[in-house]
């Protein structure tokens, strides 16, 4: 059955036949992250897919992987383009490299996953949070539940890691 849900006034919907996005939203509404790990490799992928990005062999299992990581780019975005956004502007994108698998299969190559910054508990972050995460920053997966079946992975700042001085931010006039 298609899972059908909604997020800050915007549809979310996850057919039947799309096995991989099902299975991986579906860990995450247990807030539990995992990825799929190649059979024949053993190397992890992100986003979910059909096949091995590195190797090509189809077949994979489900593993729990850390949700722990650092900010390697982020975007802070100002003027929301979707009206369920507008509240929370400024709101940060942030491309999280995950300390799993880093400069693997290549020094240049790692694990990174998209989320939005939150709390803790996994509502968009307030601006003054916002200001203080930039590129170095270290975070952890918290899950916003949107359905029985679906939790968005997001990332929220790590309080037990060390943070760096100064995370680097954009130069912002
Ligand atoms: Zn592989």
């Amino acid at each position: 059955m298609t899972i059908q849900a909604e997020y800050l006034g915007m549809p979310l919907r996850l057919d039947d036949q799309d096995h991989e996005n099902r299975a991986y939203f579906g860990l995450c509404a247990r807030h539990s992250f995992h990825l799929q790990r190649c059979d024949a490799c053993g190397l992890v992928r992100y986003p979910p897919g059909t096949a091995c990005p590195w190797c090509g062999d189809p077949r994979a299992e489900w593993v729990p992987v850390a949700g722990r990581g650092t900010v390697h780019s982020y975007t802070e975005v100002h003027h929301a383009i979707h009206p369920g956004f507008r509240e929370a502007a400024p709101y940060l994108v942030l491309l999280v490299e995950l300390d799993t698998q880093r400069s693997q299969p290549t020094e240049h190559e790692a694990i990174r996953v998209l989320g939005n910054l939150v709390t803790p508990d996994g509502v968009l972050a307030p601006p003054e949070m916002v200001r203080k995460v930039g590129i170095g920053s270290r975070v952890r997966m918290v899950f916003t539940d949107v359905a029985q079946d679906i939790a968005l992975p997001q990332w929220a700042l790590d309080e037990e890691a060390p943070q760096p001085d100064r995370p680097w931010r954009y130069p912002s006039g």
